[in-house]
């Protein structure tokens, strides 16, 4: 997720924070610094912090019950309405689904359950400023807490409790037709709290805008993924394109970029062999930054993965996702680079894809897509 910062790596998880919730640290510091000057901002900063560590704990719930089924997660990302774990792919298996959406909100659960036992507290949503006292603080903690567990428990995606909606719906239904649906009212509970933020809080504006682009971003994912079935590599590759060589200097790939009109480059030793690409965006932003010495090999994003033109497209597509890379390589039998694909030739794909399947009849499998450079 851009606009994200990294905080460090635990069991091998970045944990990243999205400069919206510093800012929402920030709106905090100066309310409570408002009402109660500079002691009161530093609790209400230690607060939020605490409910940060909550949001963790809650995140590391999916972490670790995604584990069990095998799968990673690259980064957490903590946003004001919450955080965020990418997993390196979605269980397309609903009963996984399942205990992964619900391990978070498990967490916050017990959380929630020890802070009141602790505090001696009535379980309540209504938050009574803490003043000095800790076991105020912490009876606080326990109904945001609280707070948390309802509000992700809402099941409107990309909520838990949306999550969980798919999970159930994709027992009777398609992974896809489940993932509209829950998307649907996600991003229909989305208006109905924007229009509250008009008229109550500003803050649940914000919180709308992320659930409404949240739902559309998974949808968007499976309908790429529809389209991908059934369909291979060599169905969505670029096969006419230039290459750079490593000791390309940046006038070269400049020049090359002009000339082409190509957004993403292989670059390639003296023996043809790929060592990394190089786009168009890479080039722009870090071609000012350079002197002149700088060369291709400086600037390009190594550890492209492979893919052979015959296998499934939806293979292809997953390393792109997965690994947020510009480009997967694909590669002959030979191990020779014949082609790349990139979201951009996917959505090529995707553009044409009412076309193709109208004509498909009789028609066979098409060649691969060609871009000529020309
Ligand atoms: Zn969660």
């Amino acid at each position: 997720m851009t606009w994200s910062i990294p905080l460090g790596r635990v069991y091998g998880t970045e944990v990243r924070v999205h400069v919206t919730f510093l800012l929402l640290l920030l709106w905090i510091a100066v309310i409570d610094a408002g009402q109660g000057g500079l002691p009161a901002a530093g609790r209400g900063v230690l607060f939020v912090l605490l409910v940060f560590v909550c949001i963790v704990l809650h995140e590391f719930g999916h972490v670790l019950a995604a584990r069990r089924f095998g799968v990673t997660t690259p980064d957490i990302t903590l946003l004001p309405i919450g955080g965020v774990a990418r997993l390196s792919r979605i269980p397309e298996q609903p009963g996984q689904e399942l205990v992964i959406a619900l391990a978070g909100p498990a967490v916050t659960l017990v959380i929630a359950v020890a802070l009141f036992a602790v505090t001696g507290t009535r379980p309540t949503l209504v938050t009574v400023d803490p003043g000095g006292s800790l076991v105020g603080m912490m009876a606080r903690l326990a109904s945001v807490n609280l707070f948390l567990l309802l509000f992700n428990l809402i099941p409107a995606f990309p909520m838990d409790g949306g999550r969980a909606l798919r999970a159930l719906l994709g027992y009777r239904l398609g992974f896809v037709q489940a993932t509209q649906i829950a998307a649907s009212v996600g991003q229909g509970f989305a208006f109905l709290l924007g229009f509250l933020g008009l008229i109550a809080n500003p803050i649940l504006l914000f919180i709308a805008l992320f659930v409404y682009l949240g739902a559309a971003a998974e949808a968007h994912t499976v309908q790429l993924r529809q389209v991908a079935q059934g369909m291979i590599v060599g169905d969505s590759m670029m096969t006419r394109f230039e290459t750079l060589p490593l000791d390309a200097g940046l006038d070269d790939a400049v020049r090359a970029l002009i000339r082409t009109a190509q957004r993403i480059f292989p670059v390639v030793d003296g023996t043809g062999r790929l060592q990394g690409v190089l786009s168009q965006s890479a080039l722009v932003q870090r071609a000012q930054a350079g002197g002149p010495d700088v060369v291709v090999a400086d600037l390009m994003t190594r550890g492209i993965p492979a893919v052979h033109p015959y296998q499934p497209l939806g293979d292809a597509l997953r390393l792109l996702q997965d690994g947020s890379l510009p480009a997967v390589a694909v590669t002959d039998a030979a191990d020779r680079l014949v082609g790349l694909v990139t979201s951009e030739t996917i959505g090529e794909v995707m553009l044409t894809h009412g076309v193709r399947s109208s004509r498909a009849a009789g028609a066979g499998r098409q060649s691969g897509r060609t871009r000529d450079a020309a």
